[in-house]
């Protein structure tokens, strides 16, 4: 919630909101770079990165790490998926969540937590020991893991998946490698 306090009274806002950001590795922008070499020190680079803390970092479900876009690929002619599809494919992704929860105060996989967590998100064995291996190597909180997991589910419902399959899972996870990399796990 936000709350707005005035001289005529205060407000307090539902704020449910999806938050999107963006940061630069490093102060010259280049570390971790395959093509641009980066010219800082490591204590500059530790430090620029702990301005974001742990615990908030630990809330953001998907965390990507983009290259510079090569110049061929800049002008390269080749369409991408059109946006469209995109779109259908999403909102095929909501009907399956409004289905699943139609009963229920939740509406989508993001709100799920505790036992329902569990029930929907439900890993076969072979997804189970991943997971397992997956949390220990990467040194995750508990929180983290589930946010994985809704976003496994996710993964799955846009491919109109009923379970949560190997691939999912994997993706899910990737999507967390940058804590490891760069805030040490
Ligand atoms: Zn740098």
């Amino acid at each position: 919630m936000i709350t707005v306090a005035r001289a005529r009274g205060t407000y307090t806002y539902p704020s449910r909101c999806t938050l999107i950001c963006a940061m630069n590795p490093c102060p010259c922008g280049n570390y971790g770079s395959s093509t641009k070499a980066c010219r800082c020190s490591p204590a500059q680079i530790q430090r620029y990165l702990s301005r974001i803390s742990g615990p908030l970092l630990d809330r953001i479900d998907i965390h990507l790490e983009l290259e510079a876009v090569p110049y061929d690929q800049l002008t390269s002619r080749r369409e991408a998926e059109p946006s469209a599809a995109i779109r259908a494919r999403v909102n095929q992704a909501r009907q399956i969540q409004a289905a699943r929860y139609h009963d229920m105060e939740t509406f989508c996989n993001a709100q799920i937590s505790g036992r329902l967590l569990q029930e929907i998100c439900a890993l076969d064995r072979e997804c189970a020991a991943k997971a397992q291996q997956y949390y220990t190597q990467l040194g995750l909180t508990a929180r983290a893991y589930n946010r994985i997991l809704r976003v496994a589910r996710t993964i799955a419902d846009l491919e109109g998946s009923e379970a949560i399959r190997l691939p999912h899972l994997t993706e899910a996870f990737s999507y967390r490698l940058a804590d490891g990399k760069y805030w040490g796990g």
